[in-house]
């Protein structure tokens, strides 16, 4: 047995929905602490990626390795698993007919079985690190997107994750909203939370990422070094895509 070094790890990942292969062999591993940047065109099997990775698709072959737990094998304890990785949506996905704070402590009661005073505490706690915690008593829909999204961050957060995904967590807002998510990221970057995060905002790819991986077609086409991939691309597919955001 090797000891368990990555916090993701991925083999060979395919991913079919019927004829259409839309991942054709994906590698790549994730280190805990580490933050990993995901670039592409759109459709190029980004978002079906980041699903793969906390179940929301079943591969069609390869392995998805999550905390040393092959999610592949059939004997995995896949609940016990999905509670490790937090998921961050386009589209918030908050509830809508309930409040903040509700929609902070219904899945820490429900799936983490959480008293009703350890739940409140520890969604205020995450409340107050993306700073929307005076909002705990407003409904989504009273809320900005800016605010909106950091309450879904917070609600992932109060799962105690080893592990958070983000798929373009800023691609739904206001642009004079977007900045106060990205603070949010980087401060949790900064604390040393694992994240892979599929974004179209390269100077936080820059700054933030450790690695950048550049997606095309369902393939890796270039995975390095943040400044390298996007201050220096090897690719001629990377170049060109990168000529077209920045
Ligand atoms: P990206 O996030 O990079 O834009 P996606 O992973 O969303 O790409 O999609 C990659 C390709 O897979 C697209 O062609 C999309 O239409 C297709 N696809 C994604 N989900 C499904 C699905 N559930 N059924 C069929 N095709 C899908
Ligand atoms: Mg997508």
């Amino acid at each position: 047995m090797t000891p368990v070094s990555h916090a993701v790890e991925i083999r060979d990942l395919h991913k079919r929905f019927g004829k259409l292969e839309v991942l054709k062999g994906i590698d790549f591993t994730v280190d805990a602490g580490q933050v990993v940047c995901v670039i592409g065109p759109s459709g190029s099997g980004k978002s079906t990626l980041l699903r793969c990775v906390n179940l929301l698709e079943q591969p069609t072959s390869g392995r998805v390795v999550v905390e040393g737990v092959d999610l592949t094998d059939p004997d995995a304890d896949l609940d016990a698993a999905r509670r490790r990785v937090g998921m961050v949506f386009q589209q918030f996905n908050l509830f809508p007919h309930m409040t903040v704070l509700e929609n902070v402590m219904i899945a820490q009661r429900r799936v983490l079985k959480r008293g009703r005073a350890e739940a409140e505490r520890i969604a205020m706690e995450n409340l107050e690190k993306v700073g929307v915690a005076d909002k705990r008593d407003s409904y989504p829909a009273q809320l900005s997107g800016g605010q909106q999204q950091r309450v879904a961050i917070a609600r992932a957060l109060a799962m105690s994750p080893a592990l958070m995904l983000f798929d373009e967590p800023t691609s739904a807002l206001d642009p004079e909203l977007v900045g106060d998510v990205l603070t949010v990221m980087r401060k949790l970057a900064e604390e040393g939370m694992t994240m892979l995060v599929v974004t179209h905002e390269m100077a936080f790819a820059r700054d933030v990422a450790d690695r950048v991986v550049f997606m095309d077609g369902g393939v890796i086409v270039e995975d390095g070094p943040a400044e390298q991939v996007i201050g220096a691309p090897r690719e001629e597919r990377t170049k060109s895509f990168l000529r077209r955001v920045l």
